[in-house]
């Protein structure tokens, strides 16, 4: 784990988010104002463009300096929540061991750090009813001793049963919850993103 790993981890992202395009466009247009997909795009592209400097760093540096790019380029609410994602991360990378036990902790203080500045949790129809989740599992199969494999192996469903479970949701968070009622019946955007992303990423981390 370095930065080559998650530069790896980023141009997985960008792929699958890239593949998508036009279905987040529309779930955002449905809900929101239509960006989502392009912010995360133009942030991963700004990412993708400094891939030595990136490359060149340990893993929680790396991290560090993702974190400052999306800040500066993603925009939208998905910026400094994504931001949060990293730099929390990062910050918790320093006390970490690079196992399974230290990865489950690391991610879950990034989710932590997006649900202090989006002031989130589950139940909202956001990105988070994919990310609490996935730390959840997380924890349990780290603390049952569950190796690297099976974990990238099983956190995809997770994942995927987050995103479909905000279709129902009313949205009380974000430009959706504007739309009251009228968000029920439409899967949230940040959540079918960070579903992608996070299946790129385990697929990723599996090779
Ligand atoms: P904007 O709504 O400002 O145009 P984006 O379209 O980039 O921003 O991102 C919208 C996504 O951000 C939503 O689909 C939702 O998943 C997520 N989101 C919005 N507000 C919050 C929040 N307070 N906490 C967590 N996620 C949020
Ligand atoms: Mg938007
Ligand atoms: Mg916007």
């Amino acid at each position: 784990m370095n930065g080559g790993t998650v530069m790896a981890c980023i141009d997985a992202a960008y792929a699958s988010l890239k593949e998508h395009t036009d279905e987040i466009a529309l779930l955002d247009q449905q809900i929101g104002d239509g960006d989502h997909i392009f912010n995360l795009l133009r942030g991963l592209e700004a990412l993708r463009s400094m891939r030595a400097e990136i490359e060149a760093e340990a893993f929680g540096p790396s991290l560090e300096l993702a974190a400052a790019k999306v800040l500066s380029t993603v925009g939208g609410s998905a910026g400094p929540l994504f931001f949060s994602l990293l730099s929390g991360m990062s910050k918790a990378a320093v006390a970490q061991a690079m196992d399974v036990a230290g990865f489950a902790r690391i991610y879950a203080a990034g989710v932590g750090a997006v649900g202090l500045r989006g002031k989130s949790g589950v139940g909202s129809k956001t990105m988070m009813d994919v990310l609490i989740p996935v730390a959840e599992r997380f924890d349990a199969l780290a603390a049952a001793g569950v190796p690297a494999r099976e974990v990238l192996g099983a956190l995809p469903a997770v994942a995927e049963q987050g995103m479909l479970a905000t279709r129902d949701m009313i949205a009380t968070k974000g430009r959706a919850s504007f739309l009251g009622e009228r968000s029920r019946g439409h899967i949230d955007p940040g959540a079918r993103s960070s579903q992608l992303m996070i299946e790129a990423v385990c697929a990723q981390l599996a090779q």
